[in-house]
């Protein structure tokens, strides 16, 4: 049996396995996807071991991805840009690190969403491998300018230093507000996750498209709640890009594109 595996820590509530075992129905493939516990500074080992079991494809999440990338022997273009990896292969005994995350969010804006990015406002919350992550794929779609406001200023200015279309706030000092009206505000802080919404000036988020990067498969999360208050045109979750990222990793390790709609459908309903 082809075997798999998601590496992070937690690791318990990823769905990651259901989403995978859902493609590989959709082309009719047999696999065997694990979830696998790994701290910080663990993931040589445990890669290690789980290449002498078998193991031929992965994906690496939270906190692991930039572990990720420095263990690689070869990057993609997407894993190089980002400087994180999200999705491992193995070539000639060579590991590949790819990332994913962008080009699946950039697919479930314009396959998913239908949102036609061209000349748009973006304001995107955050500045960590998530955002990293986005930045590029959202560029490329000639997006009018890009505002990034993080809680550390200087992570956000990192990513401003990309492109001259990008500029970086700290959440502090609200210098930000001259920079509304946005077309399109991107949650990619891990702040849901903690019940907490990042502090914005309720006034950016209305009129605007609100999507939140976390998912919560039983509910809204506490952003897109507060979203929706405040007046936002629509309000999604991370769950398309997910199944998205999940659907080109897939795609790595098979050369084939498994069915997203029908997987999408599965991890609703679970
Ligand atoms: P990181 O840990 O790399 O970055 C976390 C970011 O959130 C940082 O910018 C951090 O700010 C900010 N942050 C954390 N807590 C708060 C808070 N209470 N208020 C304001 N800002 C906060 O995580 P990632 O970038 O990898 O992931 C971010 C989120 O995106 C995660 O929750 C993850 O679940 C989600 N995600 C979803 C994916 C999907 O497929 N749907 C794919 C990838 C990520 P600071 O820099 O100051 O610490």
């Amino acid at each position: 049996m082809l075997r798999f595996a998601v590496f992070g820590s937690p690791i318990v509530q990823s769905k990651s396995p259901v989403l995978h075992q859902a493609f590989a129905t959709s082309v009719n493939k047999t696999l065997v996807y694990e979830k696998i516990e790994v701290k910080l500074g663990e993931l040589k080992q445990a890669l290690a071991t789980f290449r002498e079991q078998g193991g031929i494809g992965a994906n690496v999440t939270v906190p692991l991805k930039v572990e990720a990338y420095e263990l690689c022997d070869k990057l993609t273009e997407a894993a190089r840009t980002a400087g994180a990896v999200n999705t491992l292969f193995w070539q000639h005994n060579e590991m590949w690190g790819d990332n994913t995350d962008g080009e699946g969010f950039i697919r479930d804006l314009i396959n998913n969403l239908k949102l036609n990015l061209k000349d748009k406002r973006i304001l995107i919350l955050g500045a960590g491998g998530a955002a990293r992550g986005i930045l590029s794929p959202l560029l490329a779609l000639s997006v009018k300018n890009i505002v990034i406001v993080n809680r550390t200023l200087l992570k956000a200015q990192s990513l401003a230093n990309r492109d001259e279309r990008i500029k970086a706030y700290s959440f502090d000092t609200f210098e930000a507000a001259a920079e509304a009206p946005f077309d399109l505000i991107i949650n990619a802080t891990s702040a849901s996750l903690q019940e907490a919404v990042p502090p914005l000036a309720p006034h950016w988020v209305k009129g605007a498209i609100a999507i939140d990067l976390v998912y919560r498969l039983e509910q809204e999360t506490v952003f897109m709640r507060w979203a929706h208050q405040q007046g936002a045109t629509a309000v999604y979750d991370g769950l398309g890009m997910f199944v998205e990222q999940g659907a080109l990793a897939f795609k790595r390790w098979f050369d084939v594109y498994p069915k997203t709609e029908e997987a999408m459908r599965t991890l609703r309903v679970k």
